[in-house]
């Protein structure tokens, strides 16, 4: 089992085994990679893209890719999946970043959600193909996919919506196309608080019987701009961590904004000795590992 932080800048926290730095997050806002961590870079979720082409956004029966649009769960402007300069763009930097980094994460490298995209071009490949629209997506994202492999010589980990079930119909993602190409993927489990942790234990127990590739989680420790008091609590933290990790994930990762908000993370979860003496009763050797990680994090604060 492996354990990260997931950081919007730089500096890298102490205690833990690997670090991923979010050098381009769905703002588009770019920052340089950093030799000894991983980058993460949201493909056609980009602000900065959409603002500049405004006509590459992507579209759908219920309107475009736009933050704002509440007929789905987008609080970016997402830019269309077949836009080919985008794409190629989007392979050159990947490249580059992949070069100046441990390796390199990817999310948003598939359609914006349900009936996107219904641009002219989308409609003209899709009716080209000869397949069903649903195939016709998956194609599109797994061939794109493919490409990417291509130009990622280091690890490549590709990153999920947490949804087991629809994300073929929602995103033309189909989980044995893309673990052809992935080393790893990374479950995003994003969520203001874990307070019910048996629906996150659930999603990861379905991942588990899904995916053939290892899996990571991503949890929400505290985001850019965030009050402390909206945050998820060390105690969620722990226990939907303990949780999910018997039900068979590999590794964690912990999203903050920068290293001294993981530091705070460790320390609260460090003083939470009776939870994590009580947690030790959960399950097995993941559970004890995950356990025994967090005691390691007593040696550095
Ligand atoms: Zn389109």
């Amino acid at each position: 089992m492996k354990f990260g932080t997931y950081t919007f800048q730089p500096k890298k926290a102490q205690g833990f085994d690997f670090h991923v730095l979010r050098v381009k997050p769905e703002t588009g806002i770019r920052l340089q990679p950093a030799q000894d961590m991983y980058s993460n870079v949201a493909v056609f979720a980009d602000n900065v893209a959409a603002c500049n082409h405004p006509n590459w956004i992507s579209q759908s029966p219920l309107g475009p890719a736009k933050m704002g649009n509440n007929n789905y769960n987008i609080y970016w402007d997402v830019v269309c999946a077949t836009q080919p300069e985008h794409r190629a763009e989007q392979l050159n930097y990947i490249a580059d970043v992949d070069r100046h980094s441990q390796g390199t994460w990817l999310n948003s490298q598939y359609f914006a959600d349900h009936g996107h995209c219904t641009c002219a071009r989308c409609n003209e490949l899709w009716k080209k193909s000869g397949l069903s629209w649903l195939e016709w997506r998956r194609k599109e994202v797994t061939e794109y996919i493919a490409q990417i492999r291509e130009k990622v010589k280091k690890e490549l980990v590709l990153c999920i919506q947490p949804d087991p079930i629809s994300s073929y119909e929602r995103y033309g993602v189909d989980f044995d196309d893309l673990a052809k190409y992935a080393d790893a993927f990374n479950v995003v489990m994003f969520s203001k608080n874990y307070a019910t942790p048996w629906y996150w234990e659930m999603l990861a127990r379905g991942f588990k019987k899904l995916l053939k590739k290892p899996f990571y989680i991503s949890f929400y420790v505290f985001g850019p701009g965030d009050n402390p008091k909206d945050a998820p609590s060390a105690s969620e933290l722990l226990t939907v961590s303990v949780r999910c990790a018997r039900a068979g994930a590999d590794g964690f990762l912990y999203l903050t904004d920068n290293a001294s908000q993981i530091l705070d993370f460790q320390k609260a979860a460090v003083e939470k000795v009776e939870l994590r003496e009580r947690l030790r009763s959960y399950g097995g050797q993941s559970v004890q590992e995950f356990l025994d990680f967090v005691a390691n994090w007593e040696k550095i604060i």
